[in-house]
């Protein structure tokens, strides 16, 4: 009869035995689960780049921000989400607000990403820059006579105003973000200047807005800036110009698309480390670029069609204010008739 295996016999055969089983469970399979209110066209690209280099799985999914936190609240624990991509700070910060997203903390992040784009809990990342500033119709308005948000607020543009609703979460922050710089007072009476001057009802979304300053329907609006860059790519000889106000004082609001990692993540490593690569070098003109945005990488340089609407200046606020006063801003707006 052959002996029992000896103890350095059997070494060997336990350490194949413990490699067979990592290799075979689901640890080792690595994947993300990604829940994104950004279309699949701007992320696919940045997934499948990150899956070449890391090896790591993406799943995801696509739907507005609204249905993914109500998805992510009615799933709880059981939720296959690792991370949110969302469009706006106010979302993201809602994200937050309601529990949904864990603190991180990740060197590479806090390097990639100024303090200005992100929470200062870890909580979400911005990860691309969009500018919410003027669109004006070349053909009505000398650029000489725009200079700031607060000037169309002005009677001399009664009736050459154009704004997207005030139900959209874009001119919520917008709003939220002017009650840090000036005070809730002053706000509302600008707010309630724009009204007054407003050449038709509040718009649907930042395109219409623009189609109607083409159309000669009114002469100046406010949009994101990459709904600009969309436009005219397919429409380059609309009669409209990108404006960059307030670059004597505060600079120009901007606000963020970005992500952050789910409170019940099931694989929080993987996760950081997709929003690790999407602030990296590597990725950050993949999500920029394609819709027309800067990247949040100080680092990196936007498309040629970006740089090519000029430099300017930002305004330094604090993303998080765009969440912190977001309620404030909804009942301004309502109170001075901004529908
Ligand atoms: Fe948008």
């Amino acid at each position: 009869m052959t002996s029992l295996l000896s103890a350095k016999q059997l070494l060997p055969i336990l350490l194949l035995c413990i490699s067979f089983f990592f290799m075979a469970s689901p640890l080792h399979a690595q994947e993300v689960v990604v829940y994104s209110a950004r279309m699949e066209q701007l992320i696919k690209p940045m997934f499948d780049a990150f899956t070449t280099e890391t090896g790591i799985k993406v799943k995801f999914t696509t739907d507005k921000e609204g249905a993914l936190l109500a998805r992510l609240q009615a799933e709880g624990k059981r939720t296959p989400a690792d991370v949110l991509i969302t469009s706006d700070a106010g979302n993201l910060w809602e994200a937050a607000r309601a529990g949904l997203l864990k603190s991180i903390s990740s060197p590479i992040l806090e390097a990639n990403i100024p303090v200005q784009l992100r929470d200062p809990q870890g909580q979400w990342y911005g990860l691309s820059i969009r500018a919410r500033t003027l669109v004006y119709n070349k053909e009505k308005v000398d650029p000489s006579e725009l200079s700031t948000y607060e000037d169309l607020a002005n009677p001399k543009w009664k009736g050459r105003l154009c704004l997207r609703s005030s139900k959209k979460v874009y001119n919520q922050s917008l709003v939220a973000m002017m009650i840090a710089e000036h005070g809730e007072a002053k706000t509302e009476q600008i707010v309630k200047g724009w009204v007054a001057n407003l050449a038709t009802e509040p718009l649907s979304d930042d395109t219409k807005a623009m189609e109607y300053v083409a159309a000669g329907r009114c002469d100046v609006t406010l949009v994101n800036s990459y709904y600009y860059g969309r436009l005219m790519e397919t429409s380059p000889n609309l009669p409209l110009v990108i404006f960059w106000p307030n670059q004597e004082n505060n600079g120009v609001h901007i606000n963020i698309s970005g992500a952050g990692v789910t409170q019940h993540s099931k694989h929080e490593a993987a996760a950081i480390k997709l929003l690790e690569f999407l602030s990296s070098e590597k990725a950050q003109n993949l999500f920029a670029d394609v819709n027309f945005e800067f990247p949040a990488n100080p680092q990196i340089k936007p498309s040629p069609v970006v740089t090519s609407w000029g430099d300017f200046k930002k305004s330094p606020m604090n993303m998080i204010k765009a969440g912190e006063l977001q309620a404030t801003a909804v009942k301004l707006m309502d109170r001075v008739g901004y529908r």
